[in-house]
């Protein structure tokens, strides 16, 4: 595989070559699969009845200091977890998601292995498979690389996590996180169109957004929301407004001020205020909220 040889698959483009060893994402040559399940907490559309049919990779070229899934995510777990799988073995494990009644395939934190997931989503096709794609994102990714999923990929669910560079620099460790949300979205709504979803409540194709609230961060929440909409319109994307930030799970930047805010829970104020800019700016889309403001968002999604 010529990409992984010298890999720029993500916005890092480290150039690592991964016949010999990882990049920077922790990643080798082929994927570490840490969990195959069926997940039934996604948001309904991609969840549907019968749950979606999650595929947890391990690695992941971001390095966020919040991650709830440092465990397999983090570049030092991401070389011990989980079992190694050829494109064969994925195929088998997709068409086999399907059969166990899955809603969609989910492909969670898959960038690092884009190439083969291409080979390896086609391989489950020409066997039978069709659940829709999903591509469960960080949203750290190169529109180069979004425009080469045309085709296999049927619904980008992607993160959209800051704008600000120095909040970005922080938390995740890379200044330019923002820069390339906004344009890989542009390009994940060009490839997959205006959201579709079938009588059966589940998405066929199309972008949800999702965004979660930070405590301390409302600013850059309204930030990231108005330059979606400016972007690509409200209308040309879902959007799930996320409230469940953990502080728990959090490591230290070294910055006082952040570290201190980023030890608490996001405040009601906080949520309400970012909820509100979400509904004035007309986005369709689901909230973890009981109490949902109008009947287009859905609430909590048990
Ligand atoms: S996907 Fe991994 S190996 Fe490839 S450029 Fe990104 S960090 Fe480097």
């Amino acid at each position: 595989m010529e990409e992984n040889k010298s890999c720029a698959l993500c916005p890092r483009r480290c150039g690592a070559d991964r016949t010999k060893g990882e990049g920077v994402c922790g990643c080798g040559a082929l994927p570490r699969v840490a969990r195959v399940m069926i997940h039934r907490w996604e948001e309904p559309v991609i969840s549907g009845g019968g749950g979606s049919g999650a595929v947890f990779f391990a690695g992941c070229p971001l390095g966020c200091v919040f991650c709830q899934n440092g465990d397999i995510s983090r570049r030092e777990n991401a070389g011990k977890v989980g079992k190694v799988m050829t494109e064969d073995d994925l195929a088998d494990t997709f068409s086999a998601l399907a059969e166990k009644g899955a809603a969609t395939l989910d492909l969670v934190s898959p960038t690092p292995f884009s190439d083969l997931l291409i080979r390896a989503v086609k391989k489950a096709r020409e066997s039978g498979f069709s659940l829709p794609v999903v591509w469960n994102t960080g949203g750290y990714e190169r529109p180069e690389t979004i425009a080469s999923l045309k085709g296999t990929v049927d619904v980008f669910l992607t993160d959209f996590k800051f704008l600000s560079s120095s909040l970005s620099r922080r938390l995740t460790g890379v200044p330019d996180y923002g820069e390339f949300a906004l344009s890989s979205l542009r390009e994940m709504v060009k490839t997959a169109g205006d959201p579709v979803t079938g009588d059966d409540g589940i998405m066929r194709s199309g972008v949800i957004v999702r965004h979660l609230v930070l405590p301390g961060q409302k600013d850059d929440s309204l930030a990231v929301l108005k330059k979606v909409a400016g972007t690509v319109g409200s209308s040309s994307v879902l959007l799930s407004l996320m409230s469940q930030y953990t502080p728990e799970f959090y490591l230290k930047t070294g910055d006082p001020e952040l570290d201190r805010v980023m030890r608490r829970r996001v405040t009601t104020f906080e949520y309400e205020t970012v909820r509100a800019e979400a509904l004035r700016l007309g986005f369709d889309g689901f909230m973890q909220e009981r109490d949902s403001a109008t009947a287009a968002f859905t609430p909590e999604w048990d």
